[in-house]
C-alpha cells in the first residue's frame, strides 16, 4: 500500500506508538541440568535413525558457502514419495511452528473469525493476533471433546489439532471429515503433530476437499525436535498460495544441512515404525498406572497424556515433581489448571515418574 500524504505527523507520541506489541508464546522449559527427566514439551526419548547420524556425517561443510535449495526439493520429494504425492502437493518449512505460521497468513485473510477450540495449542491465537485476524474460541464439552456441530457457522478458517493438543483426544476421521464437507468456502487446517501415534491421518482426504491442508512435523514421531522440519500436504492450487507468501518473507528458511538430515531421516521408514509402536506401547502400559494413583485420565492417541488428581491440584503435583528434576507441563489457564500434561518417555522414565507420584500422593494425602 502506498503511503497517502501525512499531515500532522510530527504530533506523533514517540517512537513506541507504531511498534506492533504481542504478547509471544511460551514453549515449555529447555533446563540445562544434565540429571533432569524432561516430560514438557513432548518430544521423543530416542534419538533419530541412524541414518540421520550417517548423512550429517558425508555432509560436506563447503557446501555451507552457499544459499540451499529455496524449494528444498531434495527434502519435499522424500516427504513426496513416502506420503505417495506429488511434489506440488507438498511444502515444507522451519518446524511446522513456520508451517503454520504461514498458513496463518497465507489463508486466514477474511473479516470473519478463524475458529478453534478453547483448549488447543496455545500459538493458534499468537499467530491471529500477530497477523491481526479475527478468531473466536469455540469450547471444547465437558468431556474436553471438539463437537463437529460447533464448526457449522460462519468463519474465516477453521484449524485444531488431531489429536488435539493438550488433551491427547483424538478425532475420527468420519467427523474430521464431517468439518471440511460443512465449510467448503473456507481453509481448514487440519494439525496432525501427534496424528502418527495412534490416529488416522485426514492425508486421503486432499484428493476430496481442496480446501483441506493437513500439516505435520518431524519434532514428536521421527524425533527431529532439534531438525526443525514441518511439512503441509494439500491440493497443488494451495500448496502454491502457500509458497508464494513463503518467498514474499524468506525463501531460504531450511538450511543444507537440514534438508540433507531430514532427507535420511524420512526415508526410513522401519526405524520410524518401530519408535512410534514404542511409546505407544510405553503409553498404553503408563495409563491404567497412572489411573490406579488417582488421576483421571484422557484417553491419548499422542505421545503425552492429559491427567489430573483426584484431590491434590495440578500446580502442586507440577512443582514437587519440578523439585524431584522431573518436567512435566502445567497452565494457570481457566478449565485446565488441574491438569497436567506429561510426555510419554521411555519406560524406565516413567517408572521413576510413577514412582515420584507415588510419594507425592502419600506425602499429600
Ligand atoms: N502443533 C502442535 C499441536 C504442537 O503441539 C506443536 C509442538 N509444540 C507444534 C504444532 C509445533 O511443533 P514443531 O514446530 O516442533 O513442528
Amino acid at each position: 500500500m502506498p503511503c497517502p500524504d501525512l499531515k500532522g505527523w510530527q504530533n506523533s507520541m514517540g517512537f513506541e506508538d507504531a511498534i506492533r506489541r504481542v504478547e509471544p508464546y511460551v514453549p515449555g522449559e529447555q533446563p540445562k541440568a544434565a540429571n533432569v527427566i524432561k516430560l514438557n514439551t513432548n518430544e521423543n526419548p530416542y534419538p533419530p535413525s541412524p541414518a540421520v547420524r550417517e548423512a550429517l556425517s558425508r555432509f560436506d561443510t563447503d557446501e555451507l558457502r552457499l544459499y540451499p535449495d529455496p524449494a528444498a526439493e531434495e527434502l519435499v520429494t522424500a516427504i513426496a514419495e513416502e506420503y505417495g504425492l506429488s511434489k506440488e502437493e507438498v511444502f515444507v518449512g522451519v518446524g511446522s511452528d513456520d508451517v503454520l505460521a504461514m498458513c496463518f497468513l497465507t489463508f486466514f485473510n477474511s473479516d470473519r473469525p478463524v475458529l478453534f477450540p478453547d483448549i488447543t495449542y496455545s500459538f493458534y491465537d499468537v499467530w491471529a493476533e500477530l497477523f491481526r485476524i479475527p478468531y473466536k474460541r469455540i469450547p471444547l464439552d465437558g468431556e474436553f471433546r471438539i463437537v463437529p456441530g460447533d464448526y457449522h457457522r460462519e468463519n474465516g478458517g477453521i484449524i485444531f489439532p488431531n489429536p488435539n493438543a493438550p488433551t491427547g483426544a483424538l478425532l475420527p476421521l468420519s467427523v474430521v471429515r464431517e468439518i471440511i464437507s460443512a465449510n467448503p468456502d473456507s481453509v481448514v487446517i487440519v494439525d496432525e503433530a501427534y496424528i502418527d501415534f495412534g490416529g488416522e491421518s485426514a492425508l486421503p482426504l486432499i484428493r476430496e476437499f481442496e480446501n483441506l491442508i493437513v500439516v505435520q512435523t518431524f519434532s514428536k514421531s521421527r524425533s527431529g525436535a532439534g531438525l526443525r522440519i514441518g511439512y503441509a500436504m494439500a491440493g497443488a492450487k494451495l500448496i502454491r498460495y502457500l509458497n508464494d507468501v513463503k518467498y514474499s518473507f524468506n525463501s531460504y528458511t531450511m538450511n543444507r544441512e537440514t534438508i540433507a538430515a531430514g532427507t535420511a531421516c524420512v526415508r526410513d521408514r522401519e526405524y520410524f515404525r518401530e519408535t512410534v509402536a514404542r511409546i505407544a506401547s510405553t503409553r498404553d502400559r503408563f495409563i491404567p498406572r497412572l489411573r490406579e494413583l488417582g488421576f483421571r485420565v484422557q484417553d491419548s492417541a499422542a505421545n503425552f497424556v492429559f491427567a489430573s488428581h483426584r484431590s491434590i491440584p495440578g500446580k502442586v503435583i507440577f512443582e514437587q515433581l519440578k523439585a524431584r528434576n522431573i518436567y512435566v507441563r502445567w497452565w494457570d489457564k481457566a478449565r485446565i489448571s488441574d491438569y497436567l500434561r506429561i510426555t510419554i518417555g521411555t519406560d524406565e522414565q516413567m517408572e521413576i515418574l510413577l514412582q515420584a507420584l507415588r510419594d507425592i500422593c502419600s506425602a499429600n494425602a
